[in-house]
């Protein structure tokens, strides 16, 4: 008799986005000329920039011909990429990361959930309250029970308290989806601290870095002095270029990142990362990592920020709006999106039946990232300029 993996069984049944898709169903049915405005899913809408797909089509061609042919390419990524991404992101910010560092990916959804495997099943896991859901179901997934909530609310300026029980892998999602807050470089530092002190280990969700324009918001974990000792950060071309479609990302597991046996044998996490991903990845295509290394010309930079200024602009003009007509915003300044408060004590599917029902637009309520999400909503920048200023503009009654 087939066993199965029972821990399967333990994991909640995701019914946010298909209960959305379902209530949206139901109301066009009812309503089949409805011109609903959806700023729901974080999935991005502007199209690749030119320069990407220019070594796109460049990278296929190659692909084409017998002499520049490649099959399967290093499992951590090709050097090229890898290169550009210890220079631009990391060494111009006076961070020294090594190539051996880095490794490229398919998804920071992929790298978030796929690191439970080198790490101990029972590992007391520190999740934020509100949270992305990859981080809470992989973990169970993996067996884990013993998992500790860190609330992210109004009440504690969206700066999570550090456990009062000792925890040993803590996860930061920053920029926060769904909150779209960040933390201070303070603010992280005591995290990095509690890490230190702990022998702790820190999974750092950076997928939204694009975003942040603050001076005192870190870009990286290893801003913070001592780290690389405990952190590994995740980075994606996702949201920063458009790749949600076209899949890189990477993570950086530095060398001197240890974990322990139950004896308190240090163990480096870089080789056994690299040992997962040998056994388990082959790799990101040729032509995607081409694509990846062209946003680091100067014409990508430049594409590429034009088009996260789009989002940085539809994110001001929701907040703003929304501010003035009353509601209590916050996120939306370093990240794609805002969260409200629900107003007159609705809970958050309360109050995205009533957007929908008399604003025709769609949201996400915020109880499904977790309990403490109950009475928030959030909205994403990633429609287009002028479905965002419309669905504004229709839930605050006036024109912008
Ligand atoms: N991490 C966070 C916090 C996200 O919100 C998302 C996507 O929405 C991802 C990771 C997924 O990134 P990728 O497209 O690289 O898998």
């Amino acid at each position: 008799m087939v066993k199965v993996n029972e821990n399967f069984l333990e994991v909640k049944q995701s019914y946010l986005f298909s209960e959305i898709a379902k209530r949206i169903d139901e109301y066009k049915k009812k309503n089949p000329d409805a011109d609903i405005i959806k700023l729901g899913i974080g999935d991005v809408t502007l199209p690749i920039v030119p320069k990407v797909i220019e070594a796109m089509h460049k990278a296929l061609d190659e692909m084409g011909k017998k002499e520049t042919f490649r099959g399967y390419g290093p499992e951590q990524g090709y050097d090229f990429l890898r290169e550009k991404i210890a220079e631009f992101d990391y060494k111009r910010k006076g961070i020294d990361i090594d190539i051996s560092e880095i490794f490229v990916s398919d998804g920071a959804k992929c790298d978030t959930g796929n690191i439970v495997d080198i790490l101990g099943t029972d590992n007391v896991v520190a999740i934020t309250d509100p949270v992305y859901p990859v981080y809470l179901d992989t973990n169970i997934m993996a067996g884990r029970k013993k998992i500790v909530y860190m609330k992210s609310t109004k009440e504690n300026n969206f700066v999570p308290e550090i456990p009062k029980e000792r925890v040993d892998i803590i996860y930061i999602c920053m920029p926060n989806n769904p909150t779209g807050t960040t933390l201070k470089k303070d603010e992280l530092k005591k995290f990095v601290d509690y890490a230190i002190e702990n022998k702790s280990l820190i999974l750092f969700d950076s997928a939204y870095e694009a975003f942040i324009v603050d001076e005192d918001v870190p870009h990286s974990i290893y801003e913070i002095e001592g780290a690389k000792k405990v952190a590994i950060e995740f980075r994606s071309f996702s949201k920063t270029a458009g790749f949600t479609g076209v899949r890189c990302a990477y993570a950086v597991v530095p060398k001197e990142l240890c974990a322990y046996t139950k004896e308190g044998k240090e163990v480096a996490l870089n080789p056994l990362w690299n040992r997962r991903q040998c056994t388990k990845f082959n790799g990101v295509p040729y032509v995607t990592q081409r694509g990846a290394e062209a946003v680091y010309t100067e014409e990508g930079q430049k594409q590429i920020k034009e088009n996260i200024k789009y989002y940085q602009r539809n994110a001001r003009i929701i907040k703003e709006g929304l501010k003035k007509a009353g509601y209590e915003v916050y996120g939306g300044d370093n990240a794609p999106y805002v969260w409200l408060k629900v107003p007159d004590g609705l809970t958050s599917w309360e109050f995205f039946d009533k957007l929908l029902e008399e604003k025709k637009v769609v949201g996400t309520p915020g109880v499904g990232f977790g309990d403490a999400g109950e009475g928030y909503f959030r909205l994403t920048a990633f429609g287009s300029y002028e479905n965002t200023v419309k669905a504004i503009e229709r839930i605050c009654g006036t024109s912008l």
